[in-house]
């Protein structure tokens, strides 16, 4: 072990410090995808410790890879295969440093995980509405350096949306003190989105502010069978319409994608009868006068668009919402897949995805596109699995070719390649490919400008 880190372990002391034979589950993505060596495995308790690993690292020239929950699915929280890279836990920053229940607000550091706050929140009579189908693992740190997005992304808005300030350790080991909980705040640029969503290559964040809502006193969720995909965004703006601002998810399931999660323990048919296209729907209220059940059943009776519609009871909507959640781990049933995350505006939803189910099976005939994800935030996930004829391999061979059909497409769109997953190792290439050159320009001035010596996440993004 070399001096530099042998130092680092000193100041990290046994319990920040990872030896080798307890280092996998950091250097490997929980889908095997991406793996990499670090020269170390660093855990430390708090933003000061952090501060001084960013400063020892800086020093000694050791590159940081910060990792917050290890959930995210492009590759960013992995080290590369080099072994020269710190990679950097948030875990043990687990704490809520406050809440302010009247200010609307919680404060919690960057290895809190997104169900902690939930229940923090809850405890209080609160409501924080970040939530996705790695709640459990998924860290403050990793969600705010994401922007992560999730299933209430319609009503609440993604990670930008719900941090009102943060605290972060920059490349040159300074700690900025932006845990600013306001609502009003014009006091010059916004370096708070700049951070957010940076994937760890500006700064590593060490802790957030985040915005609480009241608790919905209701909750209703329903699913509908669509026969056609045509209409779903005139459905959608139709039920906006018809409960208005209470509706907080709209989610979008092929059939295909339906039947990939069915494959899974405790995932049932949605509906009596198979329809092409289903959406889940959930609205809330956050007063309990008026039954919302009942007016949701009123709002989808009037919509002829529909097949096949059901009002879950409370068991129910937690089956639909199990079923929905367990589509990515479902599709392993279906074989290779190579996976999409764009968006597009919503109107255009029918036309991009008719032209990717023509393009894919004119290129690799029997792909089955199974598609979800997100309508009423035009976000699709596009994933491509592989005909039940061909070799595993030899689908994933295809993967150029594929990708570049949906990129093409969404562009043609006017989409964005890279809709809530970020860009991490994965999307690199095509963020080059695809991003506008003066706002790739302005990204590479910024990067050089906060961490000029390349130290923090080298390898991602740009
Ligand atoms: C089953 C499943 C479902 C998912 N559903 C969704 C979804 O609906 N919406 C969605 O947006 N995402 C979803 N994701 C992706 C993933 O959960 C998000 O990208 C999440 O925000 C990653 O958080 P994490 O704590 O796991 O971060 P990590 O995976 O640890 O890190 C992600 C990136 O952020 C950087 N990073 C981590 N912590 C910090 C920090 N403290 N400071 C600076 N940089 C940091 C890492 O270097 C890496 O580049 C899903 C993932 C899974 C496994």
């Amino acid at each position: 072990m070399s001096q530099a880190l042998r130092e680092l372990r000193e100041l990290l002391g046994p319990e920040g410090w990872v030896e080798p034979a307890d280092q996998e589950p950091y250097l490997k993505e929980w889908r095997g995808r991406y793996r990499g060596r670090a020269a170390a495995v660093v855990r430390p308790v708090d933003t000061a410790m952090t501060a001084a690993v960013v400063r020892h690292c800086r020093a000694s020239d050791l590159a940081i890879v910060p990792q917050s929950g290890n959930t995210g699915l492009c590759g960013g929280a992995a080290p590369d295969g080099s072994g020269s890279q710190v990679l950097l836990s948030l875990d043990r920053l687990n704490k809520i440093r406050e809440i302010d229940p009247d200010n609307q607000t919680i404060t919690a550091e960057a290895g809190c995980t997104l169900a902690a706050v939930q229940r923090a929140a809850a405890a209080v009579g609160r409501y924080f509405p970040l939530d996705l189908a790695a709640a459990d693992r998924t860290m403050i740190g990793g969600a705010l350096a994401t922007n992560a997005g999730g299933v209430n992304v319609l009503h609440y808005g993604n990670a930008r949306a719900l941090a009102l300030g943060i605290e972060v350790v920059l490349a040159d080991g300074r700690i900025w003190n932006g845990l600013r909980g306001l609502r009003k705040d014009n006091s010059g640029y916004d370096l708070r989105n700049l951070f957010i969503g940076s994937e760890g290559t500006l700064g590593i964040i060490t802790a957030g502010v985040l915005r609480l809502f009241t608790q919905p006193a209701q909750t209703v969720s329903a699913v509908c069978g669509l026969p056609r995909l045509e209409r779903a965004p005139s459905l959608l703006a139709a039920l906006q319409e018809g409960v208005g601002e209470r509706l907080v998810g709209c989610e979008l399931m092929s059939r295909f994608s339906v039947e990939t999660a069915l494959s899974l323990p405790g995932c049932e048919e949605p509906l009596a009868h198979s329809h092409p296209w289903y959406l889940l729907i959930r609205v809330t209220d956050v007063a309990d006068a008026t039954p919302l059940g009942e007016r949701l059943a009123r709002v989808l009776q009037r919509l002829d668009m529909i097949a096949e519609a059901r009002v879950a009871s409370h068991t129910q909507a937690a089956a639909l919402w199990r079923l929905r959640k367990a589509i990515p781990a479902g599709q392993a049933s279906a074989g290779a897949s190579i996976k999409h995350d764009i968006s597009v505006p919503i109107s255009r939803i029918p036309a991009f995805v008719t032209a990717v189910h023509d393009a894919v099976e004119r290129a690799v005939p029997g792909t089955r596109p199974c598609i979800f994800g997100h309508l009423g935030d035009g976000n699709l996930h596009v994933n491509l699995s592989q005909p039940p004829a061909m070799a595993a391999e030899a689908f994933t061979a295809e993967t150029t070719r594929l990708n570049r059909i949906v990129h093409d497409l969404t562009a043609a769109c006017a989409g964005s390649i890279a809709a809530e997953h970020g860009i991490g190792q994965l999307k690199r290439a095509a963020l080059r490919e695809y991003g506008d050159p003066v706002g790739l320009d302005l990204m590479r001035r910024i990067k050089t400008a906060l961490d000029p010596d390349g130290l923090l996440n080298p390898g991602k993004v740009l």
